[in-house]
């Protein structure tokens, strides 16, 4: 099978919840493989033993799963790849282009706080580069990589143009620790060199990265990737997106109820743009992406953009897709699983939950009114509808309602003329009917609920109200 040409990879640190901003990149990576016809890998990087935690693994595959961010082949654990890490790190020492470094941790920090008081470079200029192996001594060693001292790099970044580096600010980073291990610097270029990884996107936080890693490329005589180094999310104020603007774990927004297409939508949108458009669809979305219109500064999120496409997104999906939706929903929020019964009826009144529902959670609120069963529990706000009622003008209605025939236009024909006949506004008329009907203060409209419910059950929760009305 000859290689694609578009390899992209997502490549998170399992140390935490999956942050927003890193399933913007995952997104990112996913529709610029997708759209030319190319892979998508996911590699975690779990070298850091002591942070990474198989919560945050799960994080990471369930976040991308709800996302529908679906890699090709299995995930790559990078902590498994050590001992190739090490076979590189050995092959740039038998080349030159690594040296054993003798300095111990002491003299490094000595020479750190010398240069701190001094106010000089504290970059550290390790006296074993070019010393001759036989004055080696019988010493625990690291590997440092050997950087060149005169010219420049340049990072040919296709977000950020070209960012010039001037070699003698990158310093000879080590690449195998005393211990044998390999750095975390030197695992992401083994990794993404084996696993013919062609384009990085990736956070600009790992700009300067790129400036060290290049070097481990050049050493190797390995192609270079294309690198797309994205700007951070920010907050609504314009500051590093965290906790104290809201939510920044995905898990949050899918408890939140957000719909994963509205999701998706929104990320893509965020720091990305197609002309004019806000709302478009996957296929678009794979259509259109490209690295040319990634924005240079930072993207700020807006909470209320998001809760619009969503709903737009809810609003536009097929019936059953909506329930499928609502069931991760309630799966991921520990909420009971609809029965048979329940999905039947939420189908047959789903046209009208979707309609004004920003997030699963508004629909699964308005969709109360099919899933529940009589004798319906009112809410509190449901409650103080209620008591709004007039008694006398619902038995009227219910008599009316025995007869009337059961389309729209008849059934706001009826209420209308009956609150024109006493004077009254409709609203007050549609406040204790929708608390009657559903329970609660929000649910879709009067009219629906009656065309949904059929006139048997309209009329036996009516009569079950009035009851009520006369306690
Ligand atoms: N593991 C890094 C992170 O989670 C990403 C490294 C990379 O993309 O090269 O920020």
């Amino acid at each position: 099978m000859s290689r694609p040409t578009v390899v992209t990879r997502f490549a998170p640190s399992p140390t935490g919840p999956l942050h927003i901003g890193s399933a913007r990149t995952a997104l990112f990576n996913w529709l610029y493989a997708r759209r030319h016809g190319g892979m998508f890998l996911l590699r975690v990087e779990d070298t850091d033993r002591e942070r990474s935690t198989e919560l945050s693994t799960q994080a990471i595959y369930q976040g991308m799963a709800w996302l529908g961010l679906d890699y090709d082949g299995l995930p790559i654990s990078q902590a498994a790849n050590a001992k190739r890490h090490k076979e590189v790190a050995l092959a740039m020492l038998a080349t030159g282009y690594a040296y054993k470094c003798f300095s111990t941790q002491e003299e490094i920090s000595e020479f750190r706080k010398q240069a701190k008081s001094e106010k000089s470079s504290s970059m550290f200029l390790s006296p074993w580069r070019e010393a001759s192996e036989k004055n080696h001594p019988n010493a625990p060693f690291t590997i440092r990589l050997k950087a060149p001292r005169d010219g420049e790099t340049i990072i040919k970044d296709r977000v950020q143009g070209d960012v010039t580096i001037n070699n003698s600010q990158i310093d000879d980073m080590i690449i195998l620790r005393s211990d044998g291990s390999p750095v975390y610097m030197l695992a992401v270029v083994v990794d993404d060199h084996d696993m013919g990884v062609t384009h990085i996107i990736r956070g600009d936080d790992h700009l300067n990265n790129a400036a060290r890693q290049i070097q481990i490329y050049n050493a190797m005589s390995w192609e270079l990737p294309t690198y797309a180094h994205i700007p951070l999310i920010h907050g609504p104020d314009g500051k590093k997106m965290s906790k104290r603007h809201g939510a920044t774990g995905v898990d949050e927004y899918q408890l939140y109820g957000y719909s994963a297409a509205g999701m998706r939508n929104y990320l893509t949108r965020l720091g990305w743009s197609h002309g004019n458009s806000e709302f478009f669809s996957d296929e678009d979305a794979k259509n259109w992406f490209d690295l040319e219109h990634i924005g240079r500064s930072p993207s700020r999120f807006d909470f209320k953009k998001l809760a619009n496409i969503s709903g737009q997104h809810i609003a536009q999906t097929t019936d059953t897709n909506l329930l499928t939706e609502l069931e991760d929903y309630l799966k991921a929020s520990n909420s009971a699983e609809l029965t048979k019964a329940q999905k039947v009826l939420f189908l047959s009144g789903a046209y009208c939950v979707k309609q004004n529902a920003k997030t699963l959670t508004e629909v699964y609120e308005k969709s109360t009114f099919l899933l529940n069963k009589r004798p319906i529990l009112l809410d509190e706000n449901a409650k103080q509808n209620i008591i709004l009622l007039d008694a006398d003008m619902l038995q009227e209605l219910t008599r009316q309602l025995q007869s009337v025939t059961w389309h729209r236009p008849s059934l706001e024909k009826l209420v209308e003329v009956l609150v024109q006949s006493r004077d009254m506004k409709l609203g007050k008329l549609v406040g204790p009917l929708r608390a009657a009907l559903s329970g609660r203060a929000v649910s879709p409209s009067i009219f629906d609920m009656m065309l949904v419910l059929g006139r048997d059950e309209t009329i036996a929760r009516l009569k079950d109200t009035s009851l009520l009305a006369r306690i």
